[in-house]
């Protein structure tokens, strides 16, 4: 299959004769997108170009308190820990699930990493099956596959059913060949879209991944962020063939931390201990002081369950305020249910965008953030057809220790909170649907 072009802006690199003893998995692939635009975007502030930063999805609150100074108190921590990951931290994830989520398991069926990213490669790895994921997806899941050599299917999912995953579009996948070996991401609340799944869709789609035995890699690393905060996992609906990741990054502002986690049903402990063979021979173990300090993240407790609260009032009503501006100028976009991404699509504004010579996504991009300096990322980046004018925005641009201050004494946010608080980011989408228009 051929590798979906990397931003900015569908830059995919040239085969020259330095790079032709390049592994051919490899060759064809650019830096990750979503880390390309970001560094991008700083270059260009540097050269002092006004830049709105919509382009990397990287959360704008800081670390909760509690799980900072839990760091500071660990920073003495200096050993190689175990593989699979600190017994504390391991059990403190496990708990965490079993309360959140309902879902259960105890610190044996825990693996963690230096970020759910790399355990997502790790995974594609050692396991031998084909990659199925819906478009749009998040822009990493496929280029891992291809440069480990895997099989990737895109299902396209339709605007009528909010771009969801539907039960017969996975079964029309699998009726074919139904003893192949399979993976699915499902990522919910989702990147791109913003868009979750319901119980009984969840059911719904478990009942056919477990028909076909199916396993189902369940991306919830901003389930803590779904707004309305209870958000479900496709685990309670087929525990044996789930693994559910998740991390630190988007959940405690935590990105550069680096860290991630799988629980793993103990039907697939087979997977759980190859990884951890790898792991051995790659990565090692995951930092010491981060490890040691975020069990106390995963302790949770008042003070990040505050933090939590606000977050998700500000990012709900920042999403919804967005959409406002956009759908007012004619733009299409789905309300986001959770996260921080809205996937809009300017097919209605197609023939006047036409005659400005932008015919595609990146170009949609690279038109935006000239003209108007708002950073984003195509559509054709998720796996969307480069010729559908959809692009990702993340509405992040923000002073998110200011905004939660500010929030805990606020009421309803409000317009007036959106504007002084989270201005970058209602100038950007303004200026996104002037330009359109
Ligand atoms: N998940 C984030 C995004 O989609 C950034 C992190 C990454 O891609 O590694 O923008």
């Amino acid at each position: 299959m051929n590798a979906v072009p990397q931003s900015p802006f569908g830059f995919a690199p040239q085969r020259t004769p330095a790079n032709a003893q390049l592994n051919l998995n490899v060759r064809s692939l650019a830096p990750s997108a979503t880390l390309a635009v970001n560094e991008h975007s700083a270059r260009l502030q540097q050269a002092g170009k006004q830049v709105y930063r919509l382009g990397l999805g990287q959360s704008p609150f800081p670390v909760p308190d509690v799980v900072v100074q839990a760091l500071r108190d660990n920073a003495h921590q200096k050993d190689y820990l175990p593989v699979k990951g600190l017994p504390a931290l391991r059990e403190a994830v496990a708990g965490y699930h079993q309360r959140v989520n309902a879902v259960a398991g105890g610190g044996e069926d825990v693996l963690i990493g230096p970020g759910s990213k790399e355990l997502m490669f790790i995974l594609q790895l050692v396991y031998y099956g084909d990659l199925l994921v819906p478009a749009p997806s998040w822009v990493s899941y496929t280029p891992q596959a291809s440069i480990i050599g895997r099989q990737v299917h895109w299902i396209t999912t339709q605007r009528d059913h909010g771009w969801r995953l539907q039960p017969a579009e996975l079964d029309a996948l699998c009726r074919g060949d139904p003893t192949r070996p399979r993976l699915l991401i499902l990522n919910y609340p989702s990147n791109p879209l913003g868009v979750s799944y319901d119980d009984d869709q969840l059911a719904a789609l478990a009942a056919v991944a477990q028909r076909y035995g199916v396993i189902v890699l369940s991306d919830e690393i901003y389930g803590e962020l779904y707004h309305q905060g209870q958000h479900r996992s496709i685990a309670r609906h087929y525990p044996e063939g789930t693994i559910i990741s998740s991390g630190l990054s988007k959940w405690a502002g935590a990105g550069g931390w680096r860290l991630g986690t799988f629980l793993f049903p103990p039907a697939l402990r087979w997977l759980q201990e190859a990884m951890a063979v790898v792991a051995s021979e790659t990565f090692t173990t995951t930092s010491a002081p981060i490890q040691y300090a975020v069990v106390r993240a995963y302790q949770g407790g008042p003070e990040i369950g505050a933090y939590l609260h606000h977050s998700r009032r500000i990012l709900r009503a920042l999403g919804g305020a967005v959409v406002e501006q956009l759908a007012a100028a004619g733009i299409q976009v789905a309300e986001p249910e959770g996260g921080f991404y809205l996937f809009p699509d300017f097919t209605a504004q197609k023939d006047s965008l036409a005659e400005r010579g932008i015919h595609t996504s990146p170009q949609l991009c690279e038109g935006l953030l000239r003209e108007r300096g708002v950073a984003t990322l195509p559509g054709s980046d998720f796996g969307r057809p480069a010729d559908e004018l959809s692009f990702r925005l993340a509405d992040v641009d923000f002073d998110g220790s200011e905004a939660l201050k500010a929030a805990a004494h606020q009421g309803r946010i409000d317009r007036a909170f959106l504007n002084k608080y989270c201005g970058r980011v209602m100038a950007a989408s303004a200026a996104i649907a002037d330009w359109a228009t």
